[in-house]
C-alpha cells in the first residue's frame, strides 16, 4: 500500500513571504540612500533640502547669542514658521552679525548621519553639531554623492565661512565665485550675506575700492536674485 503525505501550506503564507520581501527591499533601500546611492526626496518638499545648517564666521566681532547658534542644524519645517529665527535671542552686536542659513539635501554618509538624527530627535527638535562635526561633514565626500550638484553652492560656502578668519584669503575668492555664478533660485538666501561677508573682509584688509564695487553692486541689484531674499534668512 503506498504511502501519500502531502503538506498543507497555510493560507497566510504568500502574505508571510511577500511581507519579508519587502522589508528586505525596504532594508535594501536605506542602506542605498545612506551610502548616497539613491536621492531620497520628501514628495511634500519640492526643493529636496532635508535640513537647514546655520553658520557663523569664528570672528571675535560675532556677540556669544550668535556664536552659540553656530553649528545648529534646522528640519525644513521649523525654517518654514513664520517665526522662525536661527538665534536664541536678540543678537548684541552693533550692527547685527552676519550669519548664513544653508539649505542642504546631504546625501553622504556624513551628511545622512545629521539628517537620521534630526529625523530621530524628540519632535524633530533643532540639534547642535560642534566644529569637529561641522567639518567631518563639509570634508565628507559630499562631491561624490548624488546631491552634489543639488548641495554644491551651499558647501562651497560653509567652506569659505569656516576659514575665513584663519585664511581669509582662499574664502574670498570662494565669496567672489559664489556671487559671480549663483544663478538658481535655490541660492538666493545665500546672496547677501556672502556679500555682506565679503565686503567686511575686503575693508578690514584695506581693499576699499572692491569693498565699494560689492557695495555699489548690492545697492543697484546687480548682483544676481539678491532682492527677492527674505531679510530673515540672510542676517542673523
Ligand atoms: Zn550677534
Amino acid at each position: 500500500m503506498e504511502a501519500t503525505t502531502s503538506i498543507v501550506l497555510p493560507d497566510f503564507l504568500p502574505y508571510l513571504l511577500a511581507i519579508c520581501v519587502l522589508r528586505i527591499l525596504w532594508q535594501f533601500y536605506q542602506l542605498r540612500v545612506m551610502k548616497g546611492r539613491i536621492l531620497a526626496i520628501d514628495i511634500f518638499d519640492r526643493s529636496g533640502t532635508r535640513m537647514y545648517l546655520y553658520a557663523v564666521a569664528d570672528d571675535l566681532q560675532a556677540c556669544e547669542v550668535c556664536r552659540s547658534a553656530h553649528g545648529t542644524v534646522f528640519p525644513p519645517s521649523e525654517v518654514m514658521k513664520s517665526q522662525f529665527s536661527p538665534i536664541k535671542g536678540i543678537c548684541k552686536s552693533p550692527a547685527r552679525w552676519i550669519g548664513f542659513l544653508v539649505g542642504l539635501h546631504g546625501a553622504w554618509p556624513e551628511a545622512n548621519r545629521i539628517v537620521e538624527r534630526l529625523r530621530l530627535s524628540r519632535q524633530r527638535e533643532p540639534i547642535q553639531l560642534d566644529q569637529d562635526e561641522l567639518r567631518e561633514m563639509i570634508l565628507g565626500p559630499w562631491e561624490r554623492s548624488i546631491s552634489a550638484n543639488t548641495d554644491r553652492c551651499a558647501i562651497y560656502v560653509l567652506e569659505a565661512v569656516l576659514g575665513d578668519c584663519t585664511n581669509p584669503s582662499p574664502s574670498m575668492e570662494k565669496y567672489r565665485n559664489r556671487l559671480e555664478y549663483a544663478k538658481e533660485v535655490r541660492h538666493m538666501p545665500l546672496i547677501v550675506p556672502v556679500c555682506f561677508r565679503l565686503v567686511e573682509l575686503l575693508t578690514r584688509q584695506g581693499q576699499t575700492a572692491e569693498a565699494l564695487h560689492w557695495n555699489v553692486s548690492m545697492s543697484l541689484g546687480h548682483l544676481p536674485l539678491a532682492f527677492s531674499v527674505e531679510p530673515r534668512l540672510s542676517k542673523s
